[in-house]
């Protein structure tokens, strides 16, 4: 009796492993796209990397083709209004914005 208990011990922390990363993805994407809110222009890491929704405004944006919607950090679907964006995790980038970490999607 005693030597089945490391075995349930294991069982079960593999059991909730194995539902916490399949549970994973699923809160990801409800957190990527039902739960957030764009990110602000006055948001400390959107001054830092002198993120502008409207591209157009962004000084430093030297090609003039680079949006979010062509970043490789930009993970929503061509299309899209706004979408997340690795940089600015849990909120929300406008396609048409851009910032200092633009990089062109491959
Ligand atoms: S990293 Fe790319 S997608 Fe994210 S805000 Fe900057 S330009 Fe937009």
């Amino acid at each position: 009796m005693a030597n089945n208990l490391p075995n349930n011990s294991r069982r079960h922390f593999i059991k909730l492993t194995a539902i916490g990363l399949t549970a994973i993805p699923f809160a990801t994407m409800l957190f990527n796209n039902a739960a957030a809110d764009p990110i602000s222009e006055t948001d400390p890491l959107a001054v830092a990397m002198k993120y502008k929704s409207d591209a157009t405004q962004a000084a430093d944006r030297k090609d003039l083709t680079s949006t979010c919607a062509n970043c490789a950090f930009y993970t929503s679907k061509a299309g899209d209004t706004t979408g997340p964006c690795s940089i600015f995790q849990g909120k929300l980038v406008s396609a048409n914005g851009w910032c200092t970490a633009w990089a062109r999607k491959a």
